[in-house]
């Protein structure tokens, strides 16, 4: 039998439980009802319409930030349940972890951050999530927000790092200088293989990138490939390519839980309190997936994010993203007129970035175009418009 690290799930009778405390629910534990609030926010179905990798990609099947959530999730429930974690916690946070995301993916993300760097703040999307469950959703009498238990909250901001005291003074609660428990810390490395994987998946059947292309940029891939035509020598090439990436996606997956294990076996961890003092995170990738990750992302960057055609998609996006930033710092009352509900207490331009933040791609460009005019729309088509349907 497999070896399994149950001795570090995380166990729910020790939550560090709600900011407003709650009797518990007859039949539903509290990492389920976390789960569950968050499936039914605002912010969650706002996913549907942001932007993933691609701005507004030409096929219905590019991922977009919702889909993305959902690959995540069931990557992550899968690693948990084979190394005895807490399935239903790994889901809650794999179901958060993007919800913070502002319209047009990374581009935005950093379009908001210059903004605020303007005013000496900044913008992560980990922290705007907080802010998220914690102010705006409005959905319960007796609180702000989603009143998610602690463990969820702290591993939406240590999403992707942790961070010492003094660091982050706002996020001083949830334990600076500790390690979150390994649920949390699975939903990183897991993000990373959804997204490589889905990113060469879209850029590929978008006939962004050719088979060629990859096979020459990742030799891990190229070594799948070659055995996967020898063994379904007459499939279609693109049931070749998904098939191939497939196995890599699962080399991966299989590399996330042995190196997981390994991690945790030589640093002699015992239970949740060690793993929380260990210096290192635990949730890692054995050495031939780790060494593989690079060479894909880095393919990737160059290939695709770095692109000219992503490139310039991704600057007039930002560009537009600046403008309406700086229309509302200009018109606060149209600002307010919007966003009534905004705090009053917040300077401008912090109660403009959330606005933004909070925005879909489509809410952008209709705001946009209402306040400013036709947003210009000078994109190039994709390469090869994808054959649909298929
Ligand atoms: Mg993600």
């Amino acid at each position: 039998m497999m070896p399994t690290l149950e001795r570090l799930r995380f166990p729910e009778e020790n939550s560090l439980g709600r900011r407003y405390p709650e009797a518990a629910h007859p039949y539903r534990r509290s990492f389920q009802r976390d789960r569950d609030r968050l499936v039914h926010s605002h912010a969650f179905r706002r996913l549907e319409d942001k932007t993933q990798a691609f701005i507004r990609p030409d096929s219905d099947h590019s991922r977009n930030r919702l889909t993305h959530t959902f690959e995540v999730a069931q990557i992550a429930r899968t690693v948990a349940s084979a190394l005895g974690l807490d399935e239903i916690l790994v889901e809650a946070l794999s179901l958060g972890h993007d919800i913070g995301h502002p319209p047009f993916g990374h581009a935005g993300e950093e379009e908001l951050n210059r903004q605020m760097s303007r005013f000496g703040g900044r913008f992560d999307h980990n922290i705007h999530a907080l802010r998220i469950v914690e102010i705006f959703e409005r959905r319960y009498a007796r609180f702000p927000g989603l009143n998610l238990t602690f463990e969820v909250r702290e591993g939406l901001v240590k999403h992707s790092r942790d961070f010492a005291p003094g660091e982050f003074p706002e996020l001083d609660e949830f334990l600076p200088g500790q390690r979150p428990p390994i649920e949390a810390q699975l939903i990183d490395p897991v993000d990373e293989i959804a997204y490589i994987s889905a990113d060469l998946d879209d850029a590929y059947s978008a006939r962004f990138l050719s088979i060629e292309e990859v096979i020459n940029g990742v030799p891990e891939y190229a070594e799948i490939w070659h055995a996967t035509c020898a063994e379904f020598p007459s499939a279609r090439e693109d049931v070749q390519f998904a098939e191939a990436l497939r196995r890599l996606a699962e080399l991966l997956v299989s590399g996330l839980i042995d190196g997981t294990l390994a991690a945790a076996a030589e640093s002699a961890v015992q239970d949740v309190q060690d793993v929380r003092r260990f210096p290192r995170r635990l949730a890692r990738f054995e050495a031939r997936a780790e060494s593989l990750n690079p060479a894909q992302r880095g393919f990737l960057f160059s290939r695709v994010y770095r692109s000219e055609y992503f490139q310039r998609s991704c600057r007039r996006h930002a560009a537009a993203m600046g403008e309406l930033f700086q229309f509302f710092l200009e018109n606060p009352e149209r600002m307010r007129s919007l966003q009534p509900d905004s705090p009053h207490d917040e300077p401008p331009h912090l109660a403009i970035c959330d606005y933004i933040a909070g925005m879909t791609d489509g809410f952008f460009y209709r705001t946009y175009e209402g306040l400013l005019g036709p947003l210009e729309t000078n994109d190039p088509p994709m390469p090869i418009p994808p054959a649909y349907p298929v």
